[in-house]
């Protein structure tokens, strides 16, 4: 088994961890309804990407059911 030849310092650990930090997410307003929603993604609350509805909501087909 290969075995690393010197041992890594702190601080080169410290060094290469620097860069591991998570970053935030950036949500962002839905127009349609207002709820946070990741950037380029549908709408998870309403179904709702670029001003059209393109996945049907649950509250959307209760509405086509009572009115058909
Ligand atoms: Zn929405």
């Amino acid at each position: 088994m290969a075995v690393p030849q010197n041992r890594t310092t702190s601080s080169k650990t410290g060094m290469r961890r620097a860069h591991d930090a998570l970053v935030a997410a950036n949500p962002g307003e839905c127009p349609n309804c207002g709820e946070l929603k990741r950037p380029h993604h549908v709408c998870g609350a309403c179904g709702h990407y670029d001003a059209r509805e393109v996945v049907a909501s649950v509250k959307a087909t209760d509405l086509d059911e009572d009115a058909a």
